[in-house]
Order: C-alpha cells, then structure tokens, then sequence
C-alpha cells in the first residue's frame, strides 16, 4: 500500500467550495498552483480537506527542508507563543533574535568577524543587502543577472530577470544592470568576460554590488560553472564591490551544505536567508562581513516584525536540525539517488537533469537538438502526478523545468514512491 491515496477529481468537493469563496475574496493576482485546500501536513506528506493524501515535493516553495510540521519546531513555536509572541527588537531585546544571528554568523560563509539582522521575507533581505552594500561602499549601481528571481517589492522584481507575471506593469527602480546567467544547457558565453560585457553598461568602479543566485532557484535550477565563481570573487575583490549571495532557495541546507555558495566557490560579502530557516515560519535574514552590515546608522534597518520571537523559536530549532542532517551526509546521498533516478527516466521529453546535492530538477524540451521548451508538457505532469498524489512546482523563465524540493528529512520509502509517480507522469505525458 502506498503513502498517497487520492481520490480523483481534483479538487474534491470541500476545496472546490473553499476554492469558490477564494474566488470571491482572495485578489486573483496570488496564484493557486495546485487547487486543493490543506487539512494538515507531516513532513512529507500533505492531506487536503477531502481527506485526499499527497506527498508533497512543493515544500511550500522551498521552506519546509526539515518537513511539515518537525516535531521539535512545533513545540518550540507552541511554548514561545505562550511566553512571548511579540515585542519588536527594537523595542525590547529576547534572546532567541541573538541566538539565530550567532548560528547565521558561525555558519555563513567566509572566516572573517560577521554581524547578521533578521526580517520577515526573501524580498526584505535583498532590500536590506542591497541597501547595506550601498551605504558601504557609498555607491548606487547594482548587477544582477537575466532568470534571476529576487522577490516581488520594487526593489526585487527590478532585479528579477523574468518579465511575466514578475515584472509586469514596472515602474523599475534605478540603477540597476544586468547580464546573461551562465546556463551550461543553453549558453555560457558569459564566463570569462564578465567585465567586457559590462562596459557598454555600468563602470565596475560605480558597482556597490553584485547579487546572484549560486544556483538558480525560479530560474530553473541552473548550476554555473565553477569559473564563474571565481571569476565573481576576483571581479568584486577588485573593484571593492559587494558581492550578494542570494540564498533565499539554495541555503538552509537545500544543496546539502548549510549555503550553496560553499559548494559552488563563491566568497560572498553578504548572504540572504530566509524559506527554510524556520521550519515554515516567517523568518529572513542578511549575514555577512561586520563592516558591510555595520554600515546604516542606526535605525536605518529592522521593521516591525522583524525577527519575531516564534519565528526565531522555529529557526533556532530548524537550524539545529539542518546541522544533523547535513552532518550525516543523507541530503547529498538523496540527492545522488534523486539525480541517478531521474537519468533513468527514458523519455524523449527530458533535455537536462541537472542540481546541486538534494537541489534537483530537469528541464523538459519538445526536442532534444533544438531544445525548445516543453511548457504545456510540464504544465500536463505537474497535473498527471496530482492526480497520482504527488505535488510537484515547475520552475525556469521558459516554465519547462520541474524541480524537486522534498524535506531532506523524507522517509526513503515516501522518496521512492514519489519519485515513482514522477516517472509514470512523465511517461503518461509523452
Ligand atoms: N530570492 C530568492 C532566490 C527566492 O527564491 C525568493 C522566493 N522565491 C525570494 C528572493 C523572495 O522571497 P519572498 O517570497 O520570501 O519575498
């Protein structure tokens, strides 16, 4: 007997009425990617409120790399609430707020004295690295790169490089650049001439900062090349610039280290968190070089929410767990499995299967010498393994990218028939 039981159609007749109201109060701008309404959910698994069971490799997008509801989370959410559910650190001091920044600060990358703040979302961070690397370096510009997804404020879908739905409508904000992503799939021309291709642009003397994905998350799971990275390290190292790891997807131990950057070479100035950083509780942070996060006057970051005490609960816990796992070695071993299993998938469908440790997708193309994207194909697997019981997220500037976000700490058995239900949607399809 397997762990998903689902009973078709999809939606049931409960969702389909929450669906309904949802229609008549929700603005139709927030997308419902799978339409189901969830009851509860343990780590791996998601039950909706037709009693329908799924195994869940959506993850909240990404935030659940400990699963739903760890047991150790849960009661430290439980007790800080009781205790002490809000006070705004500025305010007040507690010490969970110091006790995540010290973990942020002994586990980024990088050797030297570090300082860390806490916000509330993925956008916030990038606002608050961005705004800390100009406030040190005292300029404005700032370069990013094309499949980039860096939030939703004006700020973040500035620097997002996907124009729909991110970036329509605009206005941009300023003084912001940007340059192709190395995709070894489809085109790496950028590698080794970063700082020509920046020339009819930007002079790297007026860059406060450079901000990038170590891999793609939105962009579709994209690894660069490790010259790339080096490339980055000298680039900024010599013009003083500030370079931004945006770890929103990849940190938190998604590629089986606590940040990718450690894996893909990259000697970041700042890193952002937030996703997994506290078991699905709201939580962000920017970590990185004391002088860079000593610069704003103070009061010139935090908010009012930000760092909230039973988030900070959850993180503390979730940070603690994340260090095990990593520890044991099993999110990488799943991840060569997941790699090794998806290779094995034969369907003319699959143009690329490509990640980094646990952080695995694969790229789906209507044929293989022209790569042309299989979008609608990926739209039809995304719905053939719902109706299997497998939630899954597509991902990529071409939507032709299906990505794995399963809990690190997925029961092998939960993995397997996942994992199952993938290949059989994939066949289904084509
Ligand atoms: N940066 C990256 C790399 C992300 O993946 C995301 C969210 N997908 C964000 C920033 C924005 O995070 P949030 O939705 O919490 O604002």
């Amino acid at each position: 007997m397997g762990i998903a039981k689902v009973t078709l159609p999809i939606p049931g007749p409960k969702s389909q009425a929450l669906i309904d109201r949802r229609a008549k109060a929700v603005a139709p701008g927030v997308s419902l990617i799978h339409p189901l309404f969830v009851e509860s959910a343990k780590n791996a698994t998601v039950t909706d409120v037709d009693g329908n069971v799924f195994l869940d490799f959506a993850g909240g997008i990404g935030c659940l790399n400990v699963g739903h509801a760890r047991s150790e989370v849960a009661i430290a959410t439980a007790r800080q609430a009781a205790r002490l559910t809000h006070a705004c650190f500025q305010v007040t001091g507690y010490e969970e707020y110091v006790a995540v920044c010290e973990a942020l600060c002994r586990l980024a990358p990088g050797a030297g004295e570090k300082r860390a703040l806490l916000v509330s979302t993925g956008a916030e961070a990038v606002e608050n690295a961005v705004k800390l690397a100009r406030k040190h370096t005292g300029r404005q510009a700032v370069l990013c790169f094309e499949h980039a997804f860096h939030g939703r404020t004006l700020l973040g879908m500035t620097l997002t490089g996907k124009a729909a739905p991110y970036k329509v409508g605009g206005p941009f904000a300023p003084e912001v650049y940007r340059l192709p992503f190395p995709y070894p799939y489809r085109d790496t021309s950028i590698v080794g001439r970063l700082e020509q291709a920046l020339m009819p642009q930007v002079r790297p003397s007026d860059l406060a900062a450079v901000i990038l994905e170590p891999v793609l998350g939105e962009g579709g799971f994209v690894v660069p090349p490790p010259a790339f990275a080096a490339e980055l390290n000298a680039f900024c190292q010599k013009h003083g610039i500030v370079l931004i790891a945006d770890e929103v997807q990849t940190g938190m131990g998604r590629t089986g280290a606590m940040f990718a950057s450690e894996r893909v070479g990259l000697q970041p100035d700042l890193v952002t968190c937030a996703k997994s950083i506290a078991g699905g509780l709201p939580l962000a942070g920017v970590v990185g070089n004391a002088k860079v996060m000593n610069s704003t006057p103070v009061g010139g970051v935090g908010g009012t929410f930000a760092g909230n005490p039973v988030a900070c609960a959850a993180a503390i816990e979730t940070i603690a767990v994340l260090e095990k796992e990593i520890a044991s070695g099993r999110p990488n071993a799943l991840g060569e499995k997941v790699h090794a299993f998806l290779k094995s998938i034969d369907s003319p469908l699959i143009g690329e299967v490509r990640g980094l440790g646990p952080m695995q997708a694969m790229e789906l193309v209507k044929d293989k010498s022209t790569k042309e994207p299989a979008e609608a194909e990926t739209k039809a697997i995304l719905t053939a393994a719902r109706e299997k019981g497998l939630l899954l997220l597509s991902a990529g500037t071409y939507g032709n990218v299906i990505r794995l976000l399963f809990p690190l700490t997925i029961e092998d058995a939960a993995l397997d028939e996942g994992l199952a239900i993938l290949a059989a949607a994939v066949k289904a399809v084509r």
